[in-house]
């Protein structure tokens, strides 16, 4: 018979003794798990429960509700990735709106852009900044960047109040659309990135997998196309730790000069890196234009969306 098994709110393991699994209804029937040295957090915040361990072969990890959000041995491949596939794609980016992504590791990404003056972040939960900027100094060094302003807050509020055309790019690092984040994934909320955004714009947002939920990313992308009248593809990144071991990311522009992502015009200039931040790992112009080849079923599910 079934067998159902239940982990605590911070997805320690019930079946694995000193291990985290990964159990979701966003996932049934698999739960990827990793070995814990220590728990180094647990505390509830007013959206969320967050945990902060060590774990044996991906460094730190940050969890909330029981669901991986990064891991310092590869937090590059996602964050990377879904702030240099909107940034390379457009010349000059001078001004950035960052939605989610409390860690920081966005903003230190958006940091290495020497033409941006301007970085507006609004994360939700306070907790995740005070736990990033305790445990994940590499990852939370993007706030000590000057041209950071941070607003704690609902991003979908934030974005009702933006003047219409204020932003070059909106990068949406977004949570699960189980709890707090669940707006971050409806048409509204796109269509208040539309309107912040100046003609030839251009949008970045979490779009999760085409191994689990094709059918969240063909209702985004339906919405996405009637919205953004520039362009709208999809593209992916592999992060061995989220569930199915990749996500995806819709990269949109909205009307105006043309904007073609497969094609990055606006290479990013190591040597004029204004912070300490390493060097980049993992994003490159070449992974830039294969990001948006997709497999045959994903290609035949969205392109007729
Ligand atoms: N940057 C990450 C990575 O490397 O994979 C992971 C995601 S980040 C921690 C997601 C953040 O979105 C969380 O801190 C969560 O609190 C935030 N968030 C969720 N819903 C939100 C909302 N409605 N407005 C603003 N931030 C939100």
């Amino acid at each position: 018979g079934a067998v159902s098994v239940s982990n605590d709110a911070n997805g320690i393991s019930a079946v694995i003794p000193g291990w985290f699994s990964e159990i979701s209804p966003m996932w049934p029937g698999e739960a990827h798990s990793l070995k814990v040295e220590k728990i180094l957090f647990q505390g509830k915040s007013d959206y969320q429960n967050v945990m902060v361990f060590q774990s044996s072969t991906y460094g730190k990890v940050l969890v909330l509700d029981g669901v991986i959000q990064l891991t310092e041995r590869d937090e590059c491949a996602y964050q990377e990735m879904i702030t240099h596939l909107p940034l390379c794609s457009i010349p000059n980016p001078k001004k950035v709106l960052v939605i989610g992504g409390g860690d920081g590791g966005v903003l230190r990404e958006v940091a290495r852009h020497s033409s941006v003056e301007k970085i507006d972040i609004c994360e939700i939960d306070k907790m995740v900044i005070d736990v990033s900027k305790q445990f994940f100094p590499d990852i939370a060094v993007g706030y000590e960047d000057k041209r950071v302003t941070l607003h704690v807050g609902d991003g979908v509020a934030f974005l009702k109040a933006v003047p219409e055309g204020t932003y070059d790019a909106v990068i949406v690092d977004s949570s699960d659309p189980i709890g707090p984040a669940q707006e971050l994934f409806e048409r509204p909320f796109f269509e208040s990135i539309a309107r912040a955004l100046r003609p030839g714009g251009v949008m970045c947002t979490q779009a999760e997998s085409i191994w689990l939920h094709m059918h969240i990313i063909e209702d985004i992308v339906a919405n996405c196309r009637q919205i953004f009248k520039g362009s709208v593809n999809y593209a992916w990144t592999t992060v061995p730790t989220y569930p199915s071991g990749m996500i995806g990311f819709m990269v949109c522009s909205t009307e105006g000069p043309a904007v073609d992502f497969k094609h990055p015009i606006n290479p990013i200039d190591e040597n004029d890196t204004q912070h300490s931040a390493r060097p980049l790992k993992f994003y490159n112009s070449e992974l830039h234009t294969a990001a948006f080849c997709l497999p045959s079923f994903a290609k035949k599910a969205i392109g007729s969306k």
